[in-house]
């Protein structure tokens, strides 16, 4: 094994441990650290600093979608820390001690199998889950993956890049696969909040005009600040579908970026898409998606699902926020303050994101 020198790993620190499905959130000041000599190869020991909150998390404490997580759990996976240790025996590791590095949803796959090579990584029938299938980031310290933790560019603080390890790959992954070219004009349904703030930028960046779909004058004013190129507020509009298709010239967009986490908003899509429009499932409603087959058909409608992203592209959408395109909207917190943010969530008060300082480095 190998540890930063001049580093003591402790043997407790400071976590939000959920017992077990439904239980409250818990913050033990007790709560071991696995030591270096301990680690396996391949993992490595990562002392957070920071950690965004992503409304995954939640369910992952409530634990309501179909594939359930493992408890007792401590959730996060957007965070950002220092590389203390890595297991004895761990080869070619991509990273090293002192390497400041993101963890995202993805923690590890085994790069080897059919999924893997193609490069659908997060469909590895081995993959592990930051804060769901492992421990995730709303500790001092966490057990990672050398192959998988992302190398953070210097230009970025490491708040500031918490969510883009989540909220931003998601995002940007999402427009990768929605079938634009230069020019066209994308939908963003909740395109004020934490991920639609994201992907108003990643949009702008790629070259896309964007439609900005929110309510309120405060989520206007953000989302024109960012470039978006059109705003219809679902609240004041009387016909949502027309007033979308009105807004990108009649036809409506060529592509929708559908993150909400009901089925109205996947139903609606297909109504305003433009013929051939391509739309990008994000949002995980456990439910049927409404998809009216009829118009699917007619209207030749690509419907495509889009999980997180990869390894490279977390690299691209970090790369992006390092060359000052991309910035996230967030208000900093103390990890004690995780149980009150979950409540925010719940009942839909957070505006852009949160991110957590786990410990002060
Ligand atoms: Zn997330
Ligand atoms: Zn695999």
């Amino acid at each position: 094994m190998s540890t930063l020198q001049g580093f003591t790993i402790p043997k407790t620190q400071t976590a939000a441990v959920v017992k077990s499905i439904g239980a409250p959130l818990e913050v033990q000041t007790d709560h071991p650290v696995k030591q270096a000599a301990d680690l396996k190869p391949g993992e490595c020991l990562v002392h957070i600093s920071h950690t965004g909150v992503c409304h995954t998390d939640l369910h992952a404490k409530q634990g309501d979608w179909p594939v359930k997580p493992m408890n007792p759990l401590i959730g996060g996976h957007e965070g950002v820390g220092i590389i203390v240790a890595i297991g004895e025996n761990t080869p070619n590791s991509p990273v090293k001690l002192g390497d400041r590095v993101g963890i995202k949803w993805m923690a590890d796959s085994c790069l080897n199998c059919e999924f893997c090579r193609r490069g659908f990584e997060m469909n590895c029938p081995e993959v592990k889950l930051s804060g769901y299938t492992v421990d995730g980031t709303f500790s001092e310290y966490v057990v990672s993956y050398t192959n998988h933790v992302t190398p953070i560019p210097k230009e970025l603080d490491s708040a500031g890049a918490a969510s883009i390890l989540c909220a931003g790959v998601t995002t940007y992954k999402a427009l990768k696969v929605s079938n634009t070219k230069v020019g066209d004009w994308v939908a963003l349904p909740g395109a004020g909040g934490g991920l639609g703030h994201l992907a108003v930028q990643y949009a702008k960046a790629m070259g896309l005009k964007v439609i900005a779909i929110d309510t309120g004058a405060a989520k206007e004013k953000l989302v024109k600040s960012l470039g978006a190129d059109a705003w219809v507020d679902f609240k004041t509009s009387k016909d949502i579908v027309a007033d979308i298709k009105a807004a990108t010239g009649g036809l409506g967009p060529h592509a929708a970026l559908v993150t909400a986490a009901s089925q109205t908003g996947y139903t609606q899509a297909v109504k305003y898409l433009r013929e051939g429009g391509t739309l990008v499932c994000v949002g995980m409603p456990d439910a049927e998606m409404g998809a009216n087959v009829f118009w699917t058909v007619f209207k030749s409608i690509r419907i495509q699902g889009s999980y997180v992203g990869t390894r490279q592209d977390a690299v691209e959408a970090l790369d992006i926020a390092a060359a000052g395109k991309v910035k996230v909207t967030f208000e900093q917190k103390g990890l004690d303050a995780l149980k009150d943010v979950y409540e925010d969530l719940e009942a839909g008060k957070i505006a852009g994101r949160v991110v957590l300082e786990v410990s002060k480095q």
